[in-house]
């Protein structure tokens, strides 16, 4: 069991999210407040970016945006958050949320999560978080919405071309409960042979 002191949420910035989808957010952003589990995310005002945001906020929760300077201009106001960071560009930002962070959870969302879901969970493959720790990433969703992402996953493994050692490294939860679980456990970072597999199978 690891203390979650920070966990960032990778998630849609789109206002066209299925409203279910923001209250999920919402409930997140209540529920790490309440936990005392600081928020790390990508500064967006935007979808259900700015739900996990302000509801933690709302909540007397801890927030941290990192966002590119001028990339984007739906950012988050500097006053309604807790601290926001502006880095140079889109590599630096993530490497600061990863930095930041004890571990991953994400929810429903595009292209923008899908990237920072997967290169999360490569820099555990290959022990590049600080101090080499191997952090979890937990896919959580109410709806199935990442059942595609596992069956692809899943296929992966099947096939050889993902490690079994590996797949565990991207779990999923249906409840915030089950997600914090999982993360707490930390089930990767307990795996450090993650990393030796990988050496040794060559891959
Ligand atoms: P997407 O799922 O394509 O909406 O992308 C969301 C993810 O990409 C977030 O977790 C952010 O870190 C990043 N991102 C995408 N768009 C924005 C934006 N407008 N403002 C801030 N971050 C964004």
């Amino acid at each position: 069991m690891i203390e979650l002191k920070s966990v960032a949420v990778f998630c849609a910035s789109s206002n066209d999210a299925n409203p279910s989808y923001i209250d999920l957010a919402q409930r997140v952003g209540q529920r790490l407040a309440h936990e005392q589990i600081g928020l790390v995310y990508g500064g967006g005002h935007s979808g259900l970016m700015g739900a996990v945001a302000q509801a933690t906020m709302e909540a007397g929760g801890e927030v941290t945006g990192v966002i590119p300077g001028g990339l984007f201009s739906n950012g988050i106001p500097e006053d309604e958050v807790t601290t926001l960071e502006v880095v140079a560009d889109m590599h630096q930002r993530k490497a600061r949320m990863y930095e930041l962070s004890d571990g991953f959870v994400g929810l429903p969302g595009g292209l923008g999560t899908f990237e920072e879901v997967f290169e999360a969970a490569t820099w555990t493959q290959l022990g590049l978080h600080a101090g080499g720790r191997s952090k979890t990433i937990v896919l959580l969703d109410e709806d199935g919405f990442w059942d595609g992402a596992h069956a692809l996953l899943d296929k992966a493994t099947a096939s050889g071309v993902l490690t079994k050692t590996n797949r565990p490294i991207i779990q999923g939860a249906s409840t915030i409960d089950e997600a914090l679980q999982i993360l707490r456990a930390d089930r990767a970072n307990d795996l450090p042979q993650f990393v030796t597999d990988k050496h040794n199978n060559g891959a």
